[in-house]
């Protein structure tokens, strides 16, 4: 009796974690059964990927859905739908909601209602405060928590650990990796005094500049190392601080956001003025070149998006009035599929960053590369397709992105998330099967 699958990728060149070879995958009950499969195999739903890459599910460790929050803007359900629109089979979603993630109650709504509405799997952070350490142990070691989030300088919402004292305390209140937003509070609010309503967008970088950046980091491997408690620096935005984090390997792990190794200021300050600004701020040139080099010598683990959408109306603020944070979920797969086309890293390097570097960070089980008895999760991707980017494009309400009118080379024409084929070219199908992400 021939090979029977649920599902058969033929034709596809597969990106495995020992290089891109010609391979058919084969699925069965939600994950890979078989790569290299026998010509008289059979399935129920076979897709022809000729001419396609078939990549690991990609992974966006770092959005904010913004759900509970403002409808207009973000929810769940629309930020995962433009997830899988990108080519993205799970995202790790931000705590800063409204109300914010961070006891046990609200912990188990967004589980609940994460696994109803989701389209792509989901990885939950809980937010680390000055008054929920003793519970943290607990909730971060909850289904489908990816890890504890803390913000050591303010950014959207309330969430905020500025001291040492307290940031000790989180260190000290359980064992898995903290995910960390790392600007010193105190000099950044000290500069905001430098700084009045209506300065150019490019102050945005001279308020929250490198040594904001770099001093929290400074204080946050002080902290690491002794406290002996692993730490991941999210959006490392410094030339200064993938140098210094070089020297901390053994308990540090790094993420760059896409934005910081796609725009540059003052460009992006003067083109897109108040839809350039976030946090950190894009910086000049120096800080591009060193976040591509950090990518080449294997200092950067994980690549994110940061997606923190606001309302059009309120980027048009003047700054500082202007909320930081930019849409990205959608655009994260082809602006890095961009970047490949380019030369600027290898599809392997990618896949990489964006599936092995997150799984190693937060432990993931059973996604981040293709294997036998993983979860079927894919991304399929023509490298050739030119497209443009258009604000038209964006599923998110709030209906804009930085890159509206970028033309890129490489895009994703297939999300599978555990054999559930739930985007073909540029169309959503099925319904929402998004499940809890499981984490050791
Ligand atoms: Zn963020």
């Amino acid at each position: 009796m021939p090979l029977h699958f649920d599902l058969l990728i033929r034709n596809g060149t597969c990106v495995l974690p020992w290089g891109a070879e010609a391979a058919d995958v084969g699925v069965r009950a939600g994950r890979i059964a078989a790569i290299g499969v026998p010509g008289g195999a059979t399935a129920d739903h076979t897709i022809d990927a000729a001419g396609l890459h078939v990549l690991p599910g990609l992974i966006d460790p770092h959005v904010h859905l913004r759900d509970p929050g403002d409808k207009a803007v973000e929810t769940i359900p629309t930020g995962t739908k433009a997830a899988v629109l990108g080519g993205l089979a799970a995202v790790f979603d931000m705590p800063n909601t409204s109300p914010s993630i961070t006891d046990a109650e609200r912990l188990a709504w967004k589980q609940a209602y994460a696994e109803e509405v989701a389209w792509c799997d989901m990885g939950l952070y809980v937010g680390g405060t000055k008054t929920n350490i003793p519970a943290l142990a607990d909730l971060e070691t909850g289904r489908g928590v990816c890890g504890i989030k803390i913000f050591a300088g303010s950014s959207t919402g309330d969430l905020m650990v500025e001291d040492d004292e307290h940031l000790e305390r989180v260190m000290r209140s359980g064992r898995r990796r903290i995910a960390y937003h790392s600007e010193d509070e105190y000099r950044l609010q000290d500069r905001k005094k430098l700084f009045k309503s209506g300065d150019p967008y490019a102050c945005h970088m001279e308020w929250r500049d490198e040594e904001t950046a770099f001093l929290g980091t400074r204080r946050l491997m002080a902290l690491a190392r002794a406290t002996g408690r692993p730490a991941h620096i999210l959006h490392v935005s410094t030339a200064q601080e993938l140098d210094y984090l070089k020297d901390f390997r053994d308990i540090a792990t790094v993420e760059v956001l896409v934005n910081h190794l796609t725009q540059v200021a003052p460009e992006v300050y003067e083109t897109l003025k108040g839809f350039g600004v976030m946090n950190p701020p894009i910086r000049g040139r120096a800080h591009y070149d060193a976040a591509w080099a950090a990518v080449r010598d294997g200092t950067v683990d994980t690549v994110g998006s940061d997606h923190a959408p606001h309302p059009a109306a309120k980027k048009l603020l003047p700054w500082p009035d202007c909320p930081a944070g930019l849409t990205g979920v959608q655009t994260l797969v082809p602006v890095m599929l961009d970047h490949v086309n380019a030369g600027r890293l290898s599809l392997s390097r990618m896949v990489d960053l964006m599936c092995a570097g997150p799984a190693r960070v937060y432990g993931v089980v059973g996604k981040g590369r293709l294997a036998a008895g993983y979860d079927a999760d894919f991304t399929l991707v023509d490298m050739g397709r030119k497209q443009r980017i258009e604000n038209s494009w964006i599923v998110s309400p709030c209906a804009w992105t930085p890159f509206d009118g970028m033309q890129v080379t490489g895009w994703p024409v297939g999300t599978i998330v555990r054999g559930h084929q739930v985007m073909r070219d540029g169309e959503v199908l099925g319904r929402p099967v998004g499940k809890l992400v499981k984490f050791q």
